[in-house]
């Protein structure tokens, strides 16, 4: 319980304040990276305006008949929200304002959270604005995105913003340790996700480490501009790769090493992601100048790109290859 308000303490104050002085809004946009704590937050005030022992202390009980249905999603006047699939359909914002309609079923209070409502189609979006222009009774919307710059300007008029910053990489580099990685694997899975639990959980799936073995075997061909790398994708990585999730850990981790070797060709002090590498990095970007390193850098996030589309991913990758081996 006490983790989300530890974590992001100003957002805590602030719905702490908002709740008591009932001056809560209509609807706030919570916009930030994945593992910011917007799920979170958005359950802990889902909570704090439900739970009877809602505390001085500014914290819900955690524990009554009220806390225990939000934690188990089943308080019927909060309405959670997610993607079905890829997009965020219409029938389920009608859906939503059916319910809604039903006047309170158990108070006056009402909440509604959707998650990446970026990902909410144009009719969805359509119908949700109609619903946030003509609020009934008291009703408050959590919208949560990570990806701001794809809402539409209208929705984002109706919402108060509220920004959860991330902290930096070294403070999240010692929680990890303080959860019980090796300095090793925080030093990696900290820059992969900012999210602690998917952190811990990445670094002891032996798929991920075996990704991260084969990835490397993969760099080192790279980085020797061996055309084995083109080989390697098919005979290698595709054998460790097997999802969508992990094509683009793949290029992830490229990037991370590449950014890694351009901070090392500016300053020595730099503490690489693949802490047991560091030597053998150190000597690779020696070799390299930070005009190719950006190109390289360039292209991987055109990869990245590319992974979104239909473009199969052994493709991707094999060209990754070509391109790498002959800047
Ligand atoms: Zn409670």
């Amino acid at each position: 319980m006490s983790t989300i308000t530890e974590k992001q303490p100003s957002i805590h104050r602030l719905f702490s304040k908002l709740i008591e002085n009932q001056t809560l809004q209509h609807a706030y946009l919570f916009e930030g990276v994945a593992g910011a704590g917007k799920k979170e937050m958005a359950l802990w005030v889902a909570k704090a305006l439900f739970c009877p022992h809602y505390s001085e202390e500014q914290q819900p009980c955690g524990k009554c008949h009220q806390c225990q249905r939000i934690d188990t999603h089943q308080q019927p006047d909060i309405i959670e929200i997610e993607p079905d699939g890829l997009s965020i359909k219409v029938a389920q914002v009608r859906e939503l304002k059916e319910e809604f309609s039903k006047s309170g079923v158990e108070s006056k209070r009402k909440l509604f959270i959707i998650e990446d409502v970026e990902k909410m189609t144009q009719n969805a979006a359509n119908s949700l604005l109609k619903f946030l222009e003509e609020p009934d009774g008291d009703v408050t919307a959590l919208l949560l995105t990570s990806a701001k710059q794809r809402l539409l300007p209208t929705i984002l008029s109706r919402c108060q913003i509220v920004h959860f910053p991330v902290r930096p990489l070294s403070e999240r580099i010692v929680e990890l340790e303080n959860r019980g990685l090796t300095l090793s694997q925080a030093s990696l899975t900290a820059r992969m996700t900012h999210d602690a639990a998917k952190a811990v959980e990445l670094a002891q799936e032996e798929a991920f480490q075996n990704l991260v073995q084969t990835l490397w075997g993969w760099f080192k061909l790279l980085a020797k501009r061996d055309e084995q790398a083109f080989v390697y994708v098919q005979t290698d990585l595709m054998g460790a790769a097997k999802d969508r999730e992990t094509y683009h850990q793949v290029v992830d981790l490229l990037i991370i090493i590449y950014r890694d070797l351009l901070n090392l060709t500016y300053s020595e002090q730099v503490q690489p992601a693949f802490l047991n590498h560091e030597a053998e990095l150190k000597k690779i970007a020696d070799q390299m100048s930070s005009r190719q390193l950006t190109a390289i850098l360039e292209l991987l996030l055109a990869a990245k790109k590319k992974l979104n589309s239909n473009v199969a991913a052994q493709g991707i990758f094999e060209d990754v290859a070509l391109q790498i081996v002959s800047i």
